[in-house]
């Protein structure tokens, strides 16, 4: 590969979960991969870092080896309502916690070293024509491919540009993280529900633990500061105050995002095709986006395989073939993921069901593996 070459066989825009699975994938089938990515690595993201075993194979299959790096193993699930009462049960296929600072920082060296190339800009255009595409940065650099993968995550200015739909509704959700040092089991992630919204906990590498909350904005603008919030509101869930009174910050800030959507995407937008949270987003009280991200890379990766070796006909058969495997793969649990968000949106709805919880224990596991894959393939 001409590493100088403005042109690629394939060009994925965001280097996140998604765009790195697919770069080095891509890559170890010597295609010629461009990643451009508007930040540099390592970075924290807003995200509860708790990811299900489901990715392990596929993992292992782009060499990554999470446990090598700290995660935490995790086999238990715990659930609070609102009033603090608990349920307790077990994951059916279990999951790890690894921070994003150090897990896509992983990935894009690995990137790296399958011979991937990655750009630190921000990619503010993507034009189709005689079928191929022109991709501008805002740096005015301009990049021809074949295909575009779009993994720039939940919202971008490219969104816009492409005229999509969500984006112009607006996303009345807001999510704070921040990594803390104190007791929590290493082998638990729990999520305890709060009025408005709810709160992961997980330990990561280096004995961190994750809390990342998302609520509504309505409930946080009636409060001066996230300080505020967490004292009116959050505290109220008994098993929150304890652990964020008795825990001490990591790090300086807390991280807080904004405007996020989970209305409905179209996983292929004027040819691009598009993955992980681009495509769509998950309710994070399923704790799945991380593995729906790396799923639908690999989904997209071994089709773009077959295309440039001709085992797919063209790009028409190319996009139907993913449009079709990526509704298989997600549509049921993004269902379900809205219908248990609706529910916990309801304290009165959420109290009934968590006593039904309570009575049928089976039940709860059943519900995560609706809102889970099975084991990915290991390629
Ligand atoms: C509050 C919250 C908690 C969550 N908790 C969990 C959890 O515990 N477990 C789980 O599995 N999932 C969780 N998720 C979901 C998970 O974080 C996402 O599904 C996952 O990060 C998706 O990865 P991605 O690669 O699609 O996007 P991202 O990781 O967001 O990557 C997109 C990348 O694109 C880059 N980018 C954006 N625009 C441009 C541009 N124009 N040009 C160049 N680069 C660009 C960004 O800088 C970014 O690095 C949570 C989500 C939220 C909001």
């Amino acid at each position: 590969m001409n590493k100088n070459s403005s042109t690629f066989d394939v060009i994925i825009i965001g280097g996140g979960l998604a765009g790195l699975s697919s770069a080095i994938h891509l890559s170890k089938a010597s295609l010629s991969v461009l990643v451009i990515e508007k930040n540099s690595y390592p970075k924290h993201k807003v995200c509860g870092e708790y990811i299900s075993n489901e990715v392990l194979p596929y993992l292992k299959f782009l060499d990554i080896d999470v446990f090598k790096l700290g995660a935490k193993k995790i086999d238990k699930f715990q659930l609070s309502t609102t009033k603090s009462k608990l349920i307790s049960s077990t994951l059916p296929l279990g999951g790890f916690g690894i921070s994003r600072f150090c897990l896509d920082d992983a990935l894009a060296k690995k990137a790296i070293q399958v011979d991937a190339e990655i750009l630190q800009d921000s990619v503010e255009d993507v034009q189709f024509s005689n079928d191929k595409f022109s991709v501008k940065t805002i740096n005015a650099k301009q990049y021809e491919a074949r295909i575009v993968i779009g993994a720039y995550g939940k919202r971008s200015n490219l969104d816009i540009k492409l005229k999509r739909q969500f984006i112009k509704r607006k996303s009345p959700y807001l999510a704070v993280k921040t990594h803390v040092k104190g007791n929590f089991p290493d082998d638990v992630v729990a999520l305890h529900n709060f009025e408005g919204g709810y709160c992961g906990v997980s330990k990561v590498e280096n004995n961190h633990i994750n809390l990342c909350y998302i609520t509504s904005l309505d409930a946080f603008k009636m409060h001066k500061d996230i300080d505020e919030f967490q004292q009116n509101v959050i505290y109220k869930n008994t098993f929150l105050k304890d652990i964020f009174n008795n825990t001490s910050p990591v790090f300086e800030e807390p991280l807080t995002i904004s405007q996020i959507s989970f209305d409905n995407k179209k996983p292929i937008e004027n040819h691009i095709i598009m993955c992980g949270d681009t495509a769509a987003l998950i309710h994070p009280l399923c704790g799945n986006g991380m593995s729906m991200a790396i799923r639908s890379a690999q989904i997209a990766s071994l089709l773009i395989i077959k295309y440039f070796n001709s085992e797919i006909s063209d790009r028409e058969a190319l996009e139907k073939q993913y449009l079709r495997e990526w509704n298989t793969a997600f549509k049921l649990r993004l269902k379900t993921g809205h219908i248990i968000a609706d529910l916990f949106n309801q304290p009165k709805l959420s109290e009934v069901l968590m006593q039904v919880l309570k009575w049928f224990p089976g039940i709860l596991p059943f519900i995560i593996k609706r809102t889970h894959g099975n084991l990915m393939k290991s390629e």
